[in-house]
């Protein structure tokens, strides 16, 4: 049986296979220390919980529409409003299965098979395989030199006549670096010049240290909003990873043709999930407060962890959950007799010397670092630092 192109292209998502075999060992009764967590490690808040319990008793077991309930999105359309200055009437908002769902399906709108998409890197992994999924090609622009940050100058080198779209995402996975309304705005000219499409993934917005206030791409000129779709999501922000929910907002003709897609692909979004969104998007943002500032306290503990580390250089991340030290220094040794090359063999190597996981930087498209995930208690975060400083000591043996 012969399989389409796209089918054999697909590569499994690199950081939940990492995650997954972290979690194998685990239950194999192994002691694993895992820094490979992409999601919140807290539990969804009870008001949002008991939203979900009255939504079946209720009767919200039938489909939706397809774009998702008109109250949920009349609730996100009020949030942008509130939170990021953006006017998105609920027409111009779709419901997904999450964010990763939105953004394939909005990908699907803006992508002809030989088109392009530019992906500063580091990035989330899925966005590549995505783009592929539409048949279309990523271009990887390099930003490791440049504070993990794309620059205008970089964009414009890397558009070309088949260029149709640039995926931003700040808060970044897997960097944590986020971008000032100065630095979206220079990419946002050179965006219009170029008549791009831009994509930005704002999921982690929530989650934003140091006093820094997040920015949304389609806020920072006139003409962006216009050419801009924003991605969120209950997930992070509400510890909701399971539930699925996420969304896009965007020019109307756009999110209009992603519904009809919608419609035919999965009939919409979990009816009793979007019933959840409502109260924690709507509801009490306490929960939101107290894990922000837990994340904050761990991104500290974990940061001082890695720089007493010899020879690890590691920017501190504005936000999301993620460390995305430089390991550069580590390679082309050997560590208890396992020879280490690159930052997959050096996860591999971790992971079967000291039972520690982390994602190796080559699926975020950065050879040569590593993503820690500090959604991990104080314990754990402790307990990995000691872990790879003994893996250092086995170096040369
Ligand atoms: N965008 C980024 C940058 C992510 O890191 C993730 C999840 O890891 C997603 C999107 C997907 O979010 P969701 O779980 O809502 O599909």
């Amino acid at each position: 049986m012969r399989l389409s192109k796209v089918a054999n292209a697909a590569e499994p998502s690199a950081t939940l296979s990492l995650n997954a075999l972290a979690k194998q060992l685990k239950a194999q009764g192994e002691n694993v220390v895992s820094f490979t967590v992409g999601e919140p490690d807290f539990d969804t808040p009870d008001n949002i919980k008991l939203a979900a319990k009255e939504a079946i008793e209720a009767g919200y077991t039938k489909y939706s529409p397809a774009v998702g309930f008109p109250e949920l999105r009349e609730l996100i359309s009020e949030s942008f409003s509130r939170l990021n200055g953006l006017n998105y009437p609920p027409k111009n908002i779709l419901v997904s299965n999450g964010a990763k769902q939105a953004l394939y399906m909005l990908m699907l709108c803006v992508l002809d098979p030989g088109d392009q998409a530019l992906l500063p890197a580091p990035y989330w992994p899925s966005y590549a395989d995505q783009v592929k999924a539409c048949g279309a090609e990523p271009v990887v622009i390099d930003c490791t030199s440049t504070g993990f940050k794309l620059t205008p100058e970089a964009l414009r080198g890397a558009v070309g006549p088949k260029t149709k779209l640039l995926i931003l995402n700040s808060p970044c996975n897997p960097t944590g670096m986020s971008y000032s309304r100065d630095e979206l705005r220079a990419l946002a000219e050179t965006a219009a010049e170029n008549d791009l499409w831009i994509f930005s993934d704002e999921v982690y917005e929530r989650l934003i240290y140091d006093g820094l206030s997040h920015v949304s791409m389609a806020s920072v000129l006139d003409e962006t909003y216009g050419r801009t779709v924003t991605f969120n999501a209950v997930s992070k922000t509400y510890a909701m990873t399971g539930w699925r929910i996420g969304y896009a907002a965007g020019p109307e003709e756009i999110i209009t043709a992603a519904g009809r897609l919608q419609s035919n692909l999965t009939s919409g979004p979990n009816s009793i999930a979007q019933r959840a969104a409502m109260e924690a998007i709507g509801g009490s943002q306490d929960a939101v407060e107290k894990m922000r500032k837990t994340f904050r306290a761990r991104r500290d503990l974990l940061i001082e962890g890695l720089k007493s580390i010899e020879g690890l250089q590691c920017a501190t991340p504005e936000g999301a959950f993620y460390v995305f030290p430089d390991c550069k220094s580590l390679l082309n040794h050997k560590y208890n007799g396992i020879e280490v090359k690159d930052s997959i063999s050096l996860s591999k190597a971790l992971l079967e010397t000291v039972r520690l996981a982390v994602v190796p930087g080559s699926p975020f498209g950065a050879e040569g670092y590593m993503r820690f995930s500090y959604a991990a208690g104080e314990e754990t975060i402790q307990e990995g630092i000691k872990r790879f400083k003994e893996f250092l000591c086995m170096r040369g043996k």
